[in-house]
C-alpha cells in the first residue's frame, strides 16, 4: 500500500500516549451518559475503550458531574482500564476546574470551546482560569472551535472588516475564516498565559463536508499544532458514516489529522461503540493503521444461491473482532491478516489466493464444495453442513501458527507474488 505522508506537527503528550508528530492517528469517542451518574458513565467509557477508543471525552457540565469524575476514573482503574479521559467544558468550565481540583487532576485533557467561555470582559478571565488550571495540573488542552458555537464577537469583527474591504468575501468564507482565527487566536492566548505550545491540540468542526475540508486545509497550513478531526453533527446511520468518511478521508489522505472522532448519532437503543468501529475502519481501509483482521467479501449477485456467504462473512468478521482483545497481545501482527469470503467461482479463487486465507463458496449451478486457500495455495475443500464451523477452525489454526511469537514471517516472495497478481 502506498504510504500517506503525514503533515509535520508538534507532539503532545496525552497520559501514556502521544498525539501528533509521528504518533499514529488516535481514535477518540465521546460518552452520551449523564456524567453525574458515575456508574453508567464508567461503564460506557469502558465499552468504548474495549471497542478500541484510545481516548474518551465526557461532558463535565455541573458541579456534581465534576465531583463524579474521580469516581469514574476509580471505576475504570478497578476495571483495569487506563484510557485517557477528556473533560468537555462549556460556559462554567473555569468554575468547575477551580472548585473541584480532584476533577482537574483526574482528567487527562481539557477540551475548551472558545465560543462558550463567556462574553465581554469576563471571557478573557474565564479562558485564562481554565488555561491556568491546565498549567497547574500539567494537562494538555484541546481548543475546540465549533460552527454551532462560534464566538459571536469575533465573527462580528471579521464580518465588519470584510464589509469594509475592497473585495468582500462571501459570508460562508468569512465564517470559515472566523473558525480558524478563533482557534489560532485562542491558542496564541493560551501560550501567552503560559501553556506550552506542545500542550495544545486544535479542532475546528463544521457539519458540511466541503467546509470541513476547506477549514482544516487552511488550519493545517497556518499552524503546526496537532489537529483533532471530526465532522460535527454527522448524523445517523449510513449518512453519518459516509459524510464523516468522505470529509476525513480527503484530509487524512493529505496527511492532515492526528486524532479522529466519528460523531454518529446512535439509533434509539443503538450501540455507542459503533463510532469507534467506524473510525478504526476509516483508518484501516486507508492503510494508516491496523486494528483488526479485515474480511473481504464479494457483494453477491445472480450467481449466488443463498445468503450463506454473507452470513459466513459476517460470522468470521464478528469472530475476529471478538478475539482481538486477547489476540492483539498473543499474536502480534494478526491485525494485518486478510481473510476473503467469496460467493462463487468467478472471482472467488482469485480473491481467496490473494488473501492470507480465503474460501470460495459454491455459486448457482456449481458443485456444492468450497475450496479453501491458505497463503495462496488450495489446502482443503469443504462441503456439507459444517462449512462455517470448519472454516472458522482453519482461521483459528492459521492465526495460532502464523502469528505466534517467533513464527516465521510471511516470505518476501509471497508478498512479491501478491503485488504482481494485484497489478495484473
Ligand atoms: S464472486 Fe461470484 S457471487 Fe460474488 S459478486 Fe462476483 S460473480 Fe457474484
Amino acid at each position: 500500500m502506498i504510504p500517506v505522508t503525514r503533515r509535520a506537527s508538534r507532539k503532545v503528550r496525552l497520559a501514556a500516549r502521544w498525539v501528533g508528530g509521528d504518533a499514529p492517528v488516535l481514535v477518540q469517542s465521546m460518552t452520551n451518559t449523564d456524567t453525574e451518574d458515575a456508574k453508567s458513565t464508567a461503564e460506557q467509557v469502558a465499552a468504548l475503550a474495549r471497542a478500541g477508543s484510545e481516548a474518551v471525552r465526557i461532558t463535565v457540565n455541573t458541579l456534581e458531574a465534576a465531583r463524579q469524575v474521580p469516581a469514574i476514573r476509580s471505576r475504570l482503574v478497578a476495571m483495569g482500564l487506563e484510557v485517557p479521559l477528556i473533560g468537555d467544558f462549556h460556559f462554567n468550565g473555569h468554575k468547575l476546574l477551580a472548585q473541584v481540583p480532584e476533577c482537574a487532576e483526574a482528567l487527562d485533557k481539557y477540551r475548551i470551546n472558545p465560543g462558550n467561555v463567556g462574553h465581554g470582559s469576563k471571557r478573557d478571565d474565564q479562558f485564562a482560569t481554565m488555561i491556568e488550571k491546565a498549567i497547574e495540573f500539567g494537562k494538555p488542552v484541546r481548543i475546540g472551535v465549533n460552527w454551532g458555537s462560534l464566538d459571536p464577537e469575533l465573527l462580528a469583527r471579521l464580518m465588519d472588516a470584510n464589509a469594509a474591504s475592497a473585495a468582500p468575501k462571501d459570508a460562508d468564507e468569512v465564517m470559515r475564516e472566523a473558525l480558524i482565527v478563533s482557534a489560532l487566536e485562542s491558542a496564541a492566548k493560551a501560550e501567552e498565559i503560559g501553556l506550552a505550545g506542545d500542550r495544545i491540540i486544535l479542532s475546528a468542526k463544521v457539519s458540511a463536508v466541503q467546509d470541513l475540508i476547506a477549514v482544516y486545509r487552511s488550519l493545517a497550513a497556518r499552524c503546526d499544532y496537532p489537529l483533532h478531526l471530526g465532522l460535527t453533527e454527522a448524523g445517523m446511520g449510513s449518512k453519518g458514516i459516509v459524510a464523516s468518511t468522505a470529509a476525513m478521508g480527503v484530509l487524512l489522505q493529505e496527511g492532515i489529522g492526528d486524532t479522529i472522532r466519528v460523531s454518529l448519532t446512535p439509533e434509539p437503543g443503538g450501540d455507542r461503540t459503533r463510532e469507534v468501529i467506524v473510525a478504526q475502519e476509516i483508518l484501516q481501509t486507508m492503510g494508516l493503521r491496523s486494528f483488526t483482521p479485515q474480511v473481504s467479501a464479494c457483494p453477491g449477485c445472480g450467481r449466488t444461491t443463498s445468503t450463506f456467504f454473507q452470513e459466513l462473512a459476517d460470522r468470521i468478521q464478528t469472530y475476529l473482532r471478538a478475539q482481538m482483545p486477547v489476540w492483539s497481545s498473543q499474536y502480534p501482527g494478526v491485525e494485518e491478516m486478510h481473510v476473503a469470503v467469496m460467493g462463487c467461482v468467478v472471482n472467488g479463487p482469485g480473491e481467496s489466493k490473494l488473501a492470507d486465507i480465503g474460501i470460495s463458496l459454491p455459486g448457482s449451478g456449481e458443485k456444492p464444495v468450497a475450496p479453501v486457500f491458505v497463503d495462496g495455495e488450495k489446502t482443503v475443500t469443504l462441503k456439507g453442513e459444517r462449512i462455517a464451523e470448519e472454516f472458522q477452525a482453519i482461521v483459528l489454526d492459521y492465526v495460532r501458527t502464523r502469528y505466534a511469537p517467533g513464527a516465521p514471517k510471511r516470505s518476501a516472495q509471497r508478498k512479491k507474488t501478491i503485488s504482481i497478481q494485484a497489478a495484473g
